[in-house]
């Protein structure tokens, strides 16, 4: 019997299925006999204030949480200590998140933590780049291109659209609240207007080294 557990990060835009396939590995651990805890970050109140949900209208109770170390206190306060965690939308957690969940992992628990692996600009989001380096196991969820359609299914980046057009790069990374919409992207469709050509900054950072 392994002392230490295992953190299963699943990633990718929305619209992927993220949240869908977090609610589905729960419910498995649940039919397993095994006892859960899941959370979410309280700034995500689409749907509801203290569910999981995915676009398709699955539901998961959760605990709303401000704070990665909240995590731990109300864990603290569950009769018996679950042995699966689930975290879902993790990229809006602070840094303390990796440390909660690696910390649950040496307690012998079960982590699975959802969320976007990148923001609107295509940028690493939050500290998902650290969950995912530490994950012992990776879904990379894709989702239909909502401009190409390719039905390869090749959408990997979240489109931030403000009154129908594309947000421009120096926008917040995180808008709560604002009139704004998502989209799930390809890289040949994903607009960032001024975003900084990174293969030019590349070229440069070769020529400097
Ligand atoms: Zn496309």
């Amino acid at each position: 019997m392994p002392k230490k557990g295992n953190l299963s990060v699943i990633c990718g835009p929305m619209f992927s299925g993220k949240s869908r396939e977090l609610i589905r590995l729960i419910h498995i651990a649940e039919i397993a006999g095994q006892r859960t805890a899941t959370f979410k970050p309280r700034i995500d109140t689409r749907y509801s204030h203290s569910d999981v949900s995915s676009h398709d209208g699955f539901h998961k109770g959760a605990h709303a949480v401000e704070t990665a170390s909240e995590i731990l206190s109300i864990l603290a306060t569950y009769p018996e200590f679950p042995e699966v965690v689930a975290i879902d939308e993790a990229q809006f957690f602070d840094r303390g998140i990796t440390a909660v969940c690696l910390g649950l992992v040496d307690r012998g628990r079960r982590v699975v933590v959802a969320g976007l692996d990148r923001n609107f600009r295509g940028e690493p989001f939050g500290s998902m780049p650290e969950l995912l380096a530490c994950a012992d196991e990776v879904l990379k969820l894709r989702a239909v291109c909502m401009r190409c359609k390719d039905p390869r299914v090749t959408a990997t980046l979240p489109q931030r659209l403000v009154d129908g057009l594309p947000a421009p790069f120096d926008s917040p990374e995180v808008m709560v609240g604002g009139a704004e919409a998502y989209e799930a992207r390809c890289l040949d469709c994903h607009e960032v207007p001024g975003k900084p050509d990174y293969s030019v900054i590349f070229q440069e950072m070769l020529i400097d080294s």
